[in-house]
């Protein structure tokens, strides 16, 4: 069979892998790290015997299709737990719940929604009219990748809370990015598949072990000859004029039939440039990062039972429970705002703020605290970038690429990167004139 190596271990590489592997192909892994899963992953917060956390909190929503069937391939899909109530709480502590009812989709919030205690009558009405407007715009409009979410949402007069307090709460963390530098586009595919299409859809998973435990190299086993060369980060990229020949690890030349680049796009560009071909006509400028920052906070006590909330009128975007209400984990999104300050006065607005939502914060003293600032999380997906991002296929017959900045059909998303790695492994596949589908179609 033929022989591919894949450059990166992160979901999309693994995807495509896993999919080449359990089509009989012999793929190897270049991975640079010692481990899997790229950015969603996790690490020994003290050295390598200490506790284990994941670099951020990672949630899937049940519309990840492609991402849950990869879960399902290496095993591991039990180990993702299912939510079905979203806790969205105000400064003070009221607690209001966004769950399905038993009406049919797209009605199925209707009672949870008019319960909303954050939202007042005005604010709910522009939300149901903007709600209402989704379905047929996605389908009419052809500005959608010009505009941002928010423009669209000031067209639709949606009020200043429906904004700040429910559009701004359930898509800045889906997609990194700002409501005003979010192509509406992005907005509209996420809000369609998690919150309208269909009435489970919006459920979040979210795993019950650290990340690296979902693809470890006994789950990869069970995709057939998929094999791991950790840390050998790839430093060249050996190309004729129509394909690639080998790529170079400081273990020497590697040669294979095809090559399936799943870097992000910072790392692929430096390899690429040397190129004598210029095979990637790809915009390297237009693409840029959006940050995340996770601040991980352990208490001496429980300081909430709930298992997760997103947090209103705050910095802090969501709060995840990790561990009986004392390993709290918050979630920033789109932090620019956070990158210049230091740590210590990070884990300060994050214990203050907290504890305006849960009292018990005041009385708990603070056992240690880490954050993470990742900022390069994703890239930015702001208004006229979707017509760049480059598809699977390059000029080299025998080189493709995946990773979530490239043509997926989603935002930068563990479904996105996953979606990417089976593009390219079907492309993979008609290169080499067996062609097969990896990819499944999205709920609706
Ligand atoms: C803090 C944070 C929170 C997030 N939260 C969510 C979330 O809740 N839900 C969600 O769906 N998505 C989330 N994301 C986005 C998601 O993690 C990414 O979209 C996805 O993991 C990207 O996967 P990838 O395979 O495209 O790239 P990566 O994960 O970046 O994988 C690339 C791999 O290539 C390796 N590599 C780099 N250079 C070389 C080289 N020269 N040679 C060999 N290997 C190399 C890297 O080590 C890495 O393993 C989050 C991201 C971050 C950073």
């Amino acid at each position: 069979m033929p022989r591919v190596a894949v450059i990166g271990g992160g979901l999309a590489g693994l995807a495509s892998a896993v999919a080449l592997g359990s089509a009989g192909f012999e793929v190897d892994i270049y991975e640079a790290r010692n481990f899997l899963g790229g950015r969603a992953t996790s690490w020994p917060v003290g050295g390598e015997d200490s506790e284990t956390i994941d670099n951020c909190q990672h949630i899937l929503l049940r519309c990840c299709v492609n991402l849950l069937d990869l879960y399902r391939r290496l095993g591991v899909e039990n180990k993702i737990r299912f939510h079905r109530e979203f806790h969205f709480i105000e400064p003070g502590g009221r607690v209001s719940i966004l769950k399905r009812g038993l009406l049919p989709a797209p009605a199925h919030f209707l009672g949870s929604f008019l319960k909303l205690k954050f939202l007042g009558i005005q604010d709910k009405v522009a939300i149901a009219r903007a709600i209402d407007a989704i379905p047929r715009e996605r389908r009419t409009r052809t500005d959608l990748d010009r505009i941002t979410m928010l423009d669209w949402l000031r067209e639709k007069r949606q009020t200043d809370a429906a904004i700040g307090r429910y559009w701004r709460q359930v898509l800045v963390s889906a997609i990194n990015e700002d409501l005003d530098r979010m192509a509406a586009v992005h907005g509209f595919q996420v809000f369609w598949l998690g919150m309208i299409a269909l009435a489970d859809s919006y459920e979040m998973g979210i795993p019950d072990v650290p990340l690296r435990d979902l693809y470890d190299e006994h789950s990869l086993g069970r995709a057939g000859a998929v094999r791991i060369q950790h840390r050998s980060p790839v430093t060249a990229v050996e190309a004729g004029d129509s394909s690639v020949r080998a790529i170079h690890t400081a273990a020497g030349r590697n040669e294979a039939d095809f090559f399936v680049s799943a870097l992000p796009f910072e790392r692929l560009q430096p390899l690429v440039q040397t190129w004598v071909t210029p095979g990637l006509p790809i915009e390297w400028g237009a693409f840029e990062h959006s940050p995340i920052t996770g601040i991980h906070l352990w208490f001496d006590r429980p300081v909430t039972s709930l298992p997760h909330a997103t947090l209103l009128d705050r910095t802090i975007q969501w709060m995840f429970n990790k561990s009986e209400g004392r390993y709290i984990q918050t979630v920033v999104s789109a932090s620019r705002s956070l990158l210049e300050t230091p740590r210590n006065e990070i884990i300060g607005l994050a214990v203050r703020e907290l504890a305006e939502f849960f009292p018990a914060v005041k009385e708990a003293r603070l056992e240690k605290a880490q954050v993470v600032k990742e900022v390069r999380a994703t890239f930015s997906a702001k208004p006229g970038l979707e017509a760049l991002r480059p598809w699977s296929r390059t000029y080299l017959k025998n080189f493709f690429l995946a990773g979530d900045w490239t043509r997926s059909g989603w935002p930068a998303t563990m479904e996105g990167a996953v979606r990417s790695g089976y593009l390219a492994a079907e492309a993979v596949t008609e290169a080499a004139g067996m062609p097969l589908r990896f990819l499944l179609p999205d709920v609706a």
